[in-house]
């Protein structure tokens, strides 16, 4: 049986909570019994196997976050003083603190308004201003918003016009198992950050995955998620390392999770499609990325998001009078991420902004997602959202 984990009440609805069963349950048992408590072992080296594998990567490495992952790729790219990185600023913080991390300075590029990625027009912008600069530019993140996987073809083909030198790093911690024409998250660019996140589509309860083709910058990175070690009898260190790496245990939960992804993804999907159902008469209401020629098929669907952006979306009804009202009635909605240009840690960065991320922000609502939602539980969440939007 499907369990959930700190659900607060009974009737609370919440945004995207992890469902764990046997299957989590038997090969945590495994990685405890084994006696592989201690970090590292067989399930770290199986989970980076599988995992490589379902993003078409030849190589990977288990860390303890998302967030640690894209720090040592950027590490990797040469990210530091003096760099420059371009970020979307539709995203979460952790891609651009993770910039910061190491020196570099960020600098953000708005969204596309069907989907919330990356704009390749305002990123072509960026390039053609940075580069006249004669900045050095280490790499440029997209993100691939929601689950739904950038358009890197796209994306590929400005950088290609300034400097095919300048690399792309994914930033697929919200697209685990999701697809752009066949190819899956995880395989674009030079190198992909995972999150396996406890909201995430699957979870370690914490942890991230770096996956690449290119064997040296996973080897650099191993190398420096476990202290940087140097091959000696002794505790040797010829450079600051960091502790990034996942844990045995961890790594079990995460295998355990791989096996149920389509499953997982499959609700996901099926929870978009009630939503879709359920508030297709409504004029002027949008759900995120859907009406992009792309449909969702190959999406994850990690979190559905309605935009309020229609001509006729009736009596003005913004995104806070949603989230307040879908909160009132005990189910969990939240505003999109609040774009980077405008959070205080990030006040004074650089942007080449069209106002869609900003409009985005401002009229979206993610709604309740979780795989162990009922349909019953979707079409409370239908209800509170025709009523607080006066239908
Ligand atoms: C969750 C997330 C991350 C960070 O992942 P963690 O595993 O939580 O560190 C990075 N980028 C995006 C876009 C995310 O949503």
């Amino acid at each position: 049986m499907p369990r959930e984990s700190q659900r607060p009440s009974d009737d609370r609805i919440l945004l995207s909570q992890a469902t764990v069963g046997d299957l989590e349950e038997e090969f945590v048992l495994d990685a405890l019994r084994s006696g592989w408590v201690a970090p590292l072992g067989p399930h770290v080296d199986a989970f980076e196997a599988e995992m490589g594998a379902r993003c078409g990567a030849s190589y990977a490495l288990a860390l303890t976050s998302g967030t640690a992952a894209l720090h040592l790729a950027l590490d990797g790219l040469g990210a530091g003083p003096g760099t420059v990185v371009i970020v979307p600023t539709l995203t979460f913080a952790a891609t651009a603190n993770a910039v910061a991390y190491t020196g570099a300075t960020p600098v953000f590029v708005d969204a596309r308004s069907e989907d919330g990625n990356l704009d390749p027009v305002a990123l072509d912008e960026a390039l053609t201003t940075l580069t006249a600069e004669g900045a050095d530019i280490a790499a440029v993140i997209p993100v691939d918003l929601l689950g739904r996987v950038c358009d890197y073809d796209a994306l590929g083909a400005v950088l290609d016009r300034h400097d095919p030198g300048i690399p792309l790093l994914a930033d697929a911690a919200e697209a685990v198992g999701a697809r752009l024409r066949g190819r899956p998250a995880g395989s674009f660019g030079r190198a992909a950050a995972l999150s396996f996140n406890g909201n995430k589509i699957m979870t370690t309860s914490g942890g991230g995955m770096l996956v690449s083709d290119d064997r040296d910058l996973i080897e650099r990175a191993r190398y420096l998620s476990t202290q940087a070690r140097q091959p000696v009898p002794w505790y040797e260190h010829t450079e600051i390392g960091y502790n990034y790496r996942l844990s045995n245990l961890l790594a079990a939960l995460g295998r355990a999770q791989l096996r149920r992804l389509d499953d997982l993804i499959a609700r996901r999907r099926a929870i978009r499609e009630r939503y879709a159902a359920g508030l297709t008469d409504l004029p002027g209401v949008r759900i995120l990325g859907r009406e992009s020629g792309r449909g969702d098929e190959e999406d994850n669907c990690w979190l559905t998001a309605i935009v309020l952006d229609g001509e006729d979306s009736g009596p003005e009804v913004s995104a806070d009078d949603v989230v307040a009202a879908l909160n009132a009635e005990n189910i969990e909605a939240r505003h999109l991420w609040k774009p980077m240009h405008l959070q205080p840690a990030f006040a004074g960065a650089r942007g080449f902004l069209t106002g869609a991320a900003e409009r985005l922000f401002d009229r979206s609502v993610t709604l309740p997602s979780g795989a162990g939602l009922s349909d019953a539980d979707i079409e409370r969440v239908v209800v509170a959202l025709r009523r607080a939007l006066g239908r």
